[in-house]
């Protein structure tokens, strides 16, 4: 069953076309994630999940409601963390716990085992008011709020947006727990290597959804021969690069170049002679890889922005 239905789904700020026509199905146990740049819609398309806002046209279920006209019953089923920290930074760590459980009729006592994973983390900072905690503590108070009252389908809009490498890996573990308690999460996130972190992954730009697939099946779909290429100070040719004759597109890839080239009888060895002959001396180390699920992303971000 489909625990997040959203269909034919348009929304317009004045002009801005914020969402045209998406549509996903989570299914029940799903760690699905929505991934795309600033602007692609991420947020908007939350808001309307969450049934804060409404549609312009078609439809969002969830946990088979609608979110125009059952907006309280789905209200009490999901938990959702905002981009935007809510919580009460005058009450404490305890305090605001306490509170969200009893907005929603829980004990903290009660779900504890829940949330157990991610309160260790914050126990000791328990009596310290919550606008006073670091943005790792913050996130992981809001997380513990979101759950508390053991909502079937738990909701994050950027949560990792922010915050530093150690605290975004402790979120995406803690995320792979609760799945395994058995909540369905829908995450979205701007950064494209978190997208190997989900069962399914959405693809969101300017409104449009360009796919939908496992990170697997995104990363078999990329249909050029890539070369992965190390070479000091590489950047700096990368204009020369984007010209070569069988250059689709060149990137940095941390601090190795990929390179996707249009000739499927291309090897490591013509692509070699070219990178010599625009001026790249010293040791070329080039590599034919299979592309990654980033790799599918920049191609199909690129082309949907030439395209619009
Ligand atoms: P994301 O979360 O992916 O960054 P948003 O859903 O916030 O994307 O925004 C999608 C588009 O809608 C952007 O062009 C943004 O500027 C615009 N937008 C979002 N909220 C509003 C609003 N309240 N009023 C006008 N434009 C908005």
């Amino acid at each position: 069953m489909s625990y997040i239905e959203i269909s034919n789904l348009s929304k317009s700020y004045g002009k801005i076309k914020a969402l045209n026509n998406v549509n996903i199905n989570v299914d029940a146990g799903e760690l699905f994630g929505l991934i795309g740049p600033d602007g692609a819609g991420k947020s908007t398309l939350i808001r309307i999940v969450t049934t804060l806002l409404l549609p312009d046209s078609g439809y969002v279920n969830v946990l088979g409601y609608n979110t125009r006209e059952d907006y309280k019953k789905i209200r009490g089923e999901i938990g959702y963390m905002p981009a935007v920290f809510s919580l009460y930074s005058d009450l404490t760590v305890q305090e605001n716990l306490d509170f969200f459980a009893g907005v929603f009729g829980a004990t903290v006592a009660e779900n504890y085992n829940l949330i157990r994973g991610v309160y260790h983390m914050l126990e000791p900072f328990k009596n310290r008011p919550a606008g006073k905690l670091s943005g790792g503590m913050k996130q992981k108070l809001a997380l513990s709020c979101a759950l508390i009252h053991r909502p079937k389908v738990l909701i994050l809009d950027e949560p990792t947006t922010g915050v530093d490498a150690v605290s975004r890996r402790e979120l995406w573990e803690l995320l792979y727990d609760i799945k395994h308690q058995g909540i369905t999460i829908f995450v979205s996130t701007a950064y494209m290597d978190e997208a190997k972190q989900c069962d399914r992954v959405a693809l969101i730009q300017k409104g449009r959804v360009l796919g939908v697939n496992s990170p697997h099946g995104f990363a078999q779909m990329f249909p050029h021969k890539l070369y992965d290429v190390y070479a000091d100070g590489i950047w700096s040719f990368l204009d020369k690069i984007r010209a070569l004759d069988t250059c689709k597109s060149a990137y940095m890839f941390g601090s190795n170049l990929h390179y996707v080239s249009t000739d499927d009888a291309e090897t490591t060895e013509t692509l070699t002679n070219k990178l010599h002959q625009i001026g790249l001396s010293g040791d070329v180390d080039i590599k034919q890889i299979n592309a990654g699920i980033e790799d599918y992303f920049i191609r199909q971000l690129t082309e949907n922005a030439e395209l619009s």
